[in-house]
């Protein structure tokens, strides 16, 4: 970290002290509306801080009237990188420059990483889930279910089929929603995509090897709320995935665990999204551990 350094002694000191002297930390952060119960800005500047990164990401509520302005302020005060989040991931793409892969097959970006001058949207939110699913399994060739067909889905989807899944089954409640994201996958990715309309109590597939749940069923304060799924058919040759950070251990993973299941939590995609897009702004790979420590502190570990 280049601290400012005080110069003090001869003037040759003086001199070399002062070409130390920086006080200009890099920029990134993230524009959204509600911005203040997000809390990104502690995982990310917690790897900035253990990679002695002189670097900050700051938490910034804009409105949608107010997004453009916000986009050419970041060109004008040289951020790095900043992420999107409700209501700008759409609306964003009109004032960048350029898209990457997966964000132009999703049609939304939930980071702009700086390249020269240019402003280019990513998305990390499927990276992120794929690098923490490739954790404990390689997604490569298996079989996957996923339940829900909103935004998360929808990046999670693209991004298995870019990592190798050949069969992902949509889950959902609304038919219209679903269809739209598997006639996505079937024209846009190389997997072949099935919808199953959501009605009572869905039992998942014996050949799924890979079941996420990508609805927002569970998210706090609504805890208890319970998935419509046949819990019996998770069984433990299954990888069960919550894509919800808060609580941590959801009713899914307490379930799923109790079924012999391996299970990944929501922060595993939270906190690897942080990691792909440190890793785009800065070019360092962070470590996950001080990251997930920040999350847990705040969420409360298990
Ligand atoms: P969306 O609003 O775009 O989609 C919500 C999905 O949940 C839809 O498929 C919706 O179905 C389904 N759903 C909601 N309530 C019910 C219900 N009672 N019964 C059946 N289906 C239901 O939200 P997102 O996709 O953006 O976010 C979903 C979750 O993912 C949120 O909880 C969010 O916190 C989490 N998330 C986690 C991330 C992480 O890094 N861990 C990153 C991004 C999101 P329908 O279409 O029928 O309405």
């Amino acid at each position: 970290m280049c601290y400012p350094a005080r110069s003090v002694g001869t003037s040759e000191r003086e001199s070399t002290m002062a070409q130390e002297l920086n006080f200009k930390q890099e920029l990134t952060g993230f524009f959204g509306q509600p911005a203040s119960e997000n809390p990104t800005q502690a995982m990310i500047e917690a790897a900035y801080r253990h990679h002695d990164l002189f670097w900050r990401y700051l938490t910034i509520e804009v409105a949608p009237e107010g997004l453009a302005d916000a986009v050419r302020g970041a060109r004008a005060m040289g951020f790095r990188g900043f992420n999107l989040t409700i209501p700008h991931k759409v609306s964003v793409i009109q004032h960048l420059d350029g898209l990457g892969e997966s964000a132009s097959l999703m049609e939304a970006v939930n980071c702009v990483v700086r390249r020269g001058d240019a402003l280019v949207g990513e998305n990390t939110d499927g990276k992120g889930f794929v690098k923490s699913l490739s954790e404990t399994t390689d997604p490569s060739g298996k079989n996957v279910v996923i339940l829900g067909a909103g935004g998360a889905a929808r990046a999670i989807a693209v991004e298995l089929a870019l990592a190798g899944v050949p069969k992902i089954r949509i889950v959902n409640r609304s038919e219209q929603r679903g269809r739209e994201l598997v006639d996505l996958l079937n024209d846009r990715v190389p997997a072949e995509a099935e919808f199953v309309l959501w009605e009572g109590d869905y039992r998942v597939p014996e050949d799924a090897e890979v079941v996420v749940n990508a609805t927002s069923i569970g998210l706090y304060p609504d805890v208890d709320a319970r998935i419509p799924l046949n819990v019996d058919s998770l069984q433990s040759h299954m990888v069960v995935c919550d894509v919800i950070p808060n609580p941590l251990t959801t009713r899914l993973v307490r379930d799923a665990e109790s079924n012999g299941c391996r299970v990944i939590d929501g922060l595993g995609m939270l906190v690897n999204q942080g990691v792909v897009a440190i890793e785009y702004w800065t070019g360092v790979d962070p470590e996950t551990g001080p990251m997930r420590k920040a999350l847990e502190d705040i969420f409360g570990a298990p």
